[in-house]
């Protein structure tokens, strides 16, 4: 199995303007390695432990995503390289990536997680989370952190119109407090959704960034 090759095909089947990010959870550094020599630079992790380890082992270029759930505690051992959070389903979430970055002077471009799936075990904001963080004064003076889109997980399910219905949900979402809160900011765009059994579904329901794992490094 070859995973340049595997990768280069995937991308090439995506739309333009769609984003792959490989995730590479639990699978080990030189695999990566194998992908980035393929040319492939953006890649995903969901423990932040693993990811740190991973970064301090791989080349510096490497645009590293963190796509789970993360804990205020742990935020600061992100900060200084990380590339994007995909999971901000917490005000308080968000209120300590500003801090941190604050103290490395970055900007890190975050993403909102909203909770789409039926499962009660995602986790995500509601949408009046959402309008709460964005209309308060507190979030009007993040310096920080850069609110560049939505992100969200369907249900884990073989009932592709339900999958759909949550991705549309997601768009919707997006298009919402992009009418509302970001109207002339071109830097909210991104749609993070779909997986290796539903990016495909995702991506005609509007996705900019993919998340795909075992589809390309086999399953875990
Ligand atoms: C593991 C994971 C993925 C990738 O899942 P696959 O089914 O292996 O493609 C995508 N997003 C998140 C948040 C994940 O935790």
């Amino acid at each position: 199995m070859d995973i340049g090759k595997i990768i280069s095909e995937l991308k090439s089947s995506l739309p333009e303007g769609v984003k792959l990010v490989a995730v590479t959870k639990t699978k080990p550094p030189e695999i990566i390695e194998e992908a980035y020599k393929a040319g492939h630079k953006t890649f995903g992790e969901n423990k932040v432990q693993e990811l740190v380890q991973k970064f301090e082992k791989l080349p510096e270029d490497i645009e590293w995503h963190f796509i789970g759930h993360l804990q205020s505690n742990k935020t600061k051992y992100l900060i200084p390289f990380v590339g994007m959070i995909h999971g901000i389903d917490s005000f308080k979430i968000l209120k300590s990536v500003n801090k941190e970055a604050g103290k490395f002077g970055r900007v890190i471009p975050c993403l909102l997680q909203f909770h789409i799936a039926r499962e009660s075990t995602k986790f995500g904001l509601s949408e009046e989370e959402a309008f709460e963080i964005l209309e308060s004064g507190t979030f009007a003076r993040m310096e920080n952190i850069k609110v560049a889109g939505v992100m969200g997980m369907a249900t884990f399910t073989d009932n592709k119109e339900m999958v759909r219905s949550e991705f549309r949900e997601l768009k919707a979402i997006f298009k919402k407090l992009k009418s509302s809160y970001f109207p002339e900011d071109p830097a909210f765009r991104e749609i993070s959704m779909g997986m290796s059994d539903d990016y495909d579904i995702a991506v005609e329901e509007g996705s900019t960034i993919v998340r795909i794992g075992s589809k390309i490094f086999g399953s875990r």
